[in-house]
């Protein structure tokens, strides 16, 4: 059932939202079109608050402050449940030339068009950021083993095919290497540590030759259903005692 809404208490024509409006009049955000201090206003200023603080402005991806927060509780959800999860990362191959040669705003057209090609082709429960100038990162929760080179080679490829108009007639191919590494199941691991394991991963894609994506070796942290039951029971016994000691300290 729907919470019945408090009712209303304050007059909202009496908040001072001066500076939320003209925080996102400088970063050329959309200002809410409503009746000024209507809850339908005051609604698109709260939305128009959020998009800024979590997304990059270029691509509408999640921004590197959200994508680390969703890594982090990602890393936490895959340590508790033991379900994999797949980290990608990706860097735009040969990227500066492109810069170099027809100019910032061409570059920006690129990034666009990168990033809504792999946000086409992942699922909508995967989190799709711009983490750098031209780098991406896909969280990809609830993946198995087998499917982390399919998904990352169907990115790759996908991205592959774009043909980017960056100037009147002038198309340019773009490429992408990718570096991939599976969260450790059933081990709490820092969300820092998974990064720098994919990020690895990446170097070696570029090294080997760019537009090419490489995995890390799955590591094996299969847990059998006795050694589950052992870690859940240690689990509980912590849980208990700390129930135990709050008791005493009452
Ligand atoms: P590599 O294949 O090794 O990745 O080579 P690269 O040329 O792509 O090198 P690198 O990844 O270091 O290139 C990063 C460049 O991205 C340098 C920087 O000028 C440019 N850049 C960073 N942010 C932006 C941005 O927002 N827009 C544009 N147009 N360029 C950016
Ligand atoms: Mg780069
Ligand atoms: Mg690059």
């Amino acid at each position: 059932m729907k919470p019945t809404p408090p009712p209303v208490l304050l007059d909202a024509s009496c908040l001072h939202l001066d500076s939320a409006l003209q925080l996102l009049q400088q970063a050329g955000a959309v200002l809410p079109e409503a009746e000024p201090y209507s809850a339908p206003w005051l609604q698109a200023l709260v939305d128009a608050l959020c998009d800024l603080s979590s997304k990059d402005p270029l691509t509408g991806l999640a921004n590197r402050r959200s994508f680390e927060m969703a890594l982090s509780r990602e890393a936490d959800r895959v340590a508790r449940s033991g379900e994999s999860a797949l980290l990608l990362v990706m860097d735009i191959d040969y990227f500066k030339a492109v810069n170099d040669s027809y100019g910032h705003g061409a570059g920006d057209l690129v990034i666009q068009a990168v990033a809504e090609s792999i946000a086409h082709v992942v699922r909508p429960m995967d989190t799709v950021a711009r983490v750098g100038g031209e780098e991406f990162a896909v969280i990809l929760p609830n993946c198995a083993g087998e499917f982390g080179t399919v998904v990352a080679e169907r990115l790759r490829e996908h991205v592959s095919e774009l043909r980017v108009e960056v100037a009147s007639g002038q198309f340019l191919d773009i490429t992408i290497s990718i570096g991939g590494a599976f969260a450790p199941q059933w081990v709490r691991s820092s969300p820092l540590l998974w990064m720098e394991r994919a990020d690895r991963q990446l170097y070696r894609a570029k090294a080997e030759g760019r537009n090419r994506a490489c995995m890390e070796a799955q590591i094996d942290s299969t847990v059998t259903a006795e050694e589950k039951g052992m870690l859940f029971a240690v689990a509980q016994e912590e849980a208990a005692g700390a129930a135990l000691q709050q008791q005493e300290r009452e």
